[in-house]
């Protein structure tokens, strides 16, 4: 699979069932539908997902895992967070650009739980030597 973004040849990271595809280049990451609320362990890809489609903004981006002619659409993650996310309308993956992923909010406040999901997804993936959180010191 190449990278939505920069068309870079993307690296799949199996993970406890599921698969993670990172860009090496650009280091965004895609999540195929429902993968993203399992390494949040929310119940749900994108909370609040009615409301933020409603503002959702087409993109120039292609979908890098179903080629649906629709593009990927920008939207919040949640309302009232920064974080914006890009969407395939058809196949439902999301992109999370780099350093986007500690923005998550029930993300950053696990940082540093050595059980959670996204510190295990995040440990796995550098030990092939990709740092998806950029983390202080
Ligand atoms: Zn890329
Ligand atoms: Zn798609």
């Amino acid at each position: 699979m190449n990278c939505p973004k920069c068309h870079n040849i993307m690296h799949e990271i199996h993970f406890e069932g599921v698969v993670v595809d990172f860009c090496d280049a650009c280091k965004g990451i895609w999540f195929d539908e429902d993968e993203l609320a399992f390494t949040t362990e929310l119940s749900t890809d994108i909370p609040n997902i009615s409301e933020v489609e409603k503002d959702a903004r087409t993109t120039e981006y292609a979908c890098p895992r179903c080629g649906s002619q629709q593009k990927l659409q920008e939207m919040k993650f949640v309302p009232v967070e920064a974080l914006l996310i890009d969407r395939c309308p058809q196949c439902k993956g999301v992109w999370i650009d780099k350093g986007e992923l500690p923005k998550i909010e029930v993300i950053a406040a696990r940082i540093g739980d050595s059980k959670s999901k996204i510190m295990l997804t995040c440990r796995q993936l550098s030990t092939k030597g990709y740092e998806i959180l950029e983390m202080k010191a």
